[in-house]
């Protein structure tokens, strides 16, 4: 294939982009903020080196973030004329190398398998940990071992280096210390390499061994980095071994989008990029292509706060001011959310153009099933909720020893269980830790699962609720390619969409409940939901509610701090949006005196029964109760929700509120 016109490339490009597209020697780094081109000016100028010979299309290494990424950065050079590019991450160009060179290192023998994952080996040893640390997630201590490695510290050394930092550990040091050790033999016994170990040993490789480097750095020498600002200590090490006496190094970030330090990255090889590199060129990209003005107000408030002056500038035209909702309840939220998401869909925008974003995996569930039942397709990115090691564990430990319980006293029978075998805690505003919040979350999740289903059945069995939740895990399963996107931010980046709606904007949320008072945690989760309002290109919607359910009881709950400073600016004389709190429409439209009416009376019956309100009838059943006002026990009896008991039990009092209630 001919090479691609090089005046061709440099088309559909602002002056500051095409700047950094001619500059396609030497050390030079893009800095700029979400939407800008970044990602397009890595591919046109990595386009640019080959077309104009500066360097051969086989030398040049673009390195991505994830594996995805990495397949549409070389479809994009394809498009532009450029086959046989390599893009992949920091992780897949170390493994090709250790492929090569290690059987040459270990008499032939070939380089050990992967672990795909720690959680095993970390489960088992985190078991054997006294008390209730052996409850803590594997998660956790994958993420902790991870931070660790990143920063070459052996467990030996962890303690004193984790103290120098400022780090605390899921569990004590010396616990942790024992786990990380424990991990490291294990791994070794079996023969298996983790993912550090691929970066480290390749590190190793090319620091002790001068031929092996040499053979590298003559293979590839011209080096492309996106999303620079979040990488560790451990990849930049790795990018000096293989650009060795090369200067040819093009890195582009934006240090408002750091979103992994959890796990040891740091946006300050961006930040010192020119301190650490002499004679380098920095070019800043001003105007932001993907976002309308509003949605980059929105954005552009939320950096403002944090007193940054960094602000994105506009380039399209103006579109719908963003939403910020307030709602009386979880349920409510959720109804507002798939009434958006239809809206969105009447209006032309296609489902795979829609994404809802979510600061855990636990929302899933909720929102998965509120599409279901509206039937809007979705696809769940990334892991999915039914496969989460808990929620698997969780099902799993339902099958065995038998449970007798029946009905109302399943509910009770499989929380106990849960807390026995899988570490559901009764009380869960008391588990700390990132992932451990993570991991009871989703218990919570299915807990109301288990709960509804067992109000809605009185003879529902252990069998009635393992259907159910198969069920559910088939489904989400099953997914629609070309359905409405649910992910977390994490995996939110780089991407855009048309519409994006970010729920549960709430204290214990964003900010996740642990970042509530760590200062750094903090800022990380206000840059995450900086990342999540640039990911719209048109469409944005922001909510949270005032009342959730979790563990069959109603808490209260704050709005994120964050919505806070996304209200206008005093005396500003930009376009105003709306202030937070906002009732949505759909929410108050749903919601009048009759449903107030039969909240009241079941208060009142609760109290009376000494039982907890759910028990007695969910919001849905109550909310169609009021839709459909029926005059009859007959009519009574089609509502959703309202089986043979509850209308014995209940039939005349509802109908009896019903009369006395104010029209609606
Ligand atoms: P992020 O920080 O989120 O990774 P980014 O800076 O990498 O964003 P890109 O994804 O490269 O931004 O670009 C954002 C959008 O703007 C893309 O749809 C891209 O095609 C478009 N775009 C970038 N530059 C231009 C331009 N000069 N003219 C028209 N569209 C552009
Ligand atoms: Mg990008």
């Amino acid at each position: 294939m001919a090479r691609p016109d090089p005046d061709a490339l440099l088309a559909e490009l602002d002056p500051e982009q095409r700047e950094a597209v001619l500059a396609v020697s030497g050390p030079v780094a893009i800095l700029a903020g979400a939407g800008s081109g970044k990602t397009r000016v890595l591919s046109r100028r990595t386009a640019y080196a080959i077309a104009t010979g500066v360097v051969p299309a086989d030398q040049a290494l673009v390195v991505t973030f994830t594996d995805k990424a990495a397949g549409e950065m070389v479809e994009r050079l394809r498009s532009l004329g450029l086959p046989g590019v390599t893009a992949r991450t920091f992780h897949a160009h170390a493994l090709s190398m250790l492929r090569f060179f290690w059987p040459l290192r270990h008499d032939g023998a070939p380089l050990p398998a992967l672990l795909d994952s720690k959680a095993p080996i970390l489960g088992r040893l985190a078991r054997q940990l006294p008390g209730h640390y052996r409850f803590t997630p594997a998660k956790d201590l994958a993420d902790e071992i991870e931070w660790a490695k990143s920063r070459r510290i052996e467990p030996r050394a962890y303690e004193r280096a984790a103290t120098e930092a400022g780090r605390e550990p899921p569990i004590p040091p010396d616990l942790f210390v024992r786990v990380f050790e424990g991990y490291e033999r294990a791994k070794a016994r079996a023969d298996r390499m983790d993912f550090d170990d691929l970066l480290l040993q390749t590190v190793d490789l090319l620091e002790d061994d001068a031929d092996a480097a040499e053979t590298v750095r003559a293979r590839k020498r011209w080096f492309s980095v996106d999303e620079y600002q979040d990488t560790s200590p451990l990849q930049q090490r790795l990018l000096e071994l293989w650009l060795g006496a090369s200067r040819d190094l093009g890195v582009v970030g934006d240090e408002d989008q750091t979103i992994y330090s959890f796990t040891g990255a740091s946006p300050a090889f961006l930040t010192s990029f020119a301190d650490r590199w002499p004679r380098a060129r920095v070019v800043s990209l001003t105007r932001n292509y993907r976002s309308t003005p509003e949605v980059l107000e929105l954005a552009n408030r939320l950096i403002a706060a944090d007193g940054r002056s960094k602000s994105l500038v506009a380039t399209r035209d103006g579109g719908p001011v963003p939403t910020i909702s307030r709602h009386p309840s979880a349920e409510h939220e959720l109804a507002a959310l798939v009434a958006w998401i239809r809206a969105r869909l009447a209006e032309g925008v296609a489902p795979s153009e829609v994404a809802v974003l979510l600061r855990m995996n636990a929302q899933l569930a909720p929102i998965e099933e509120a599409l279901t039942r509206a039937g809007v397709a979705y696809q769940v990115r990334g892991v999915r909720f039914y496969d989460r090691p808990e929620v698997r564990a969780a099902i799993q430990a339902l099958r065995r020893p038998a449970l007798d319980a029946v009905g109302r006293g399943l509910a009770g029978a499989i929380r106990a269980r849960w807390a026995d075998a899988v570490g559901y805690a009764e009380d869960g505003d008391a588990v700390e830790g990132d992932e451990a919040r993570e991991r009871q979350a989703s218990l919570e999740t299915l807990v109301a699962i288990v709960e509804e289903v067992a109000t809605a059945d009185p003879g529902a069995e252990v069998a009635t609720v393992i259907a159910d939740l198969e069920a559910r895990a088939a489904h989400e399963r099953e997914g629609s390619a070309d359905g409405v996107n649910l992910l977390t931010y994490h995996r939110a980046k780089g991407l855009e969409w048309d519409a994006v709606f970010l729920p549960s904007l709430e204290e214990g949320t964003l900010p996740i409940r642990q970042a509530r008072d760590a200062e750094d945690a903090l800022a990380e989760e206000r840059r995450l939901l900086y990342v999540g309002i640039t990911r719209a290109r048109v469409h944005l919607a922001l909510s949270w509610a005032e009342r959730r359910e979790t563990r069959g009881r109603e808490s209260r709950r704050q709005p994120s701090r964050f919505l806070l400073d996304l209200r206008p600016p005093r005396g500003s004389t930009v376009r105003q949006l709306p202030a937070p709190p906002v009732a949505v429409p759909v929410a108050s439209g749903i919601d009048g005196p009759l449903f107030e009416a039969l909240r009241t009376w079941r208060t009142s019956r609760a109290q009376a029964d000494g039982m907890p309100p759910y028990v007695i009838a969910h919001d849905a059943t109550l909310r169609a109760i009021a839709e459909s006002r029926p005059r009859t026990l007959a009519a009574l009896r089609r509502v959703k929700g309202m089986g043979p008991q509850k209308l014995d039990r209940y039939g005349d009092e509802i109908l009896a509120t019903l009369d006395a209630a104010p029209e609606g």
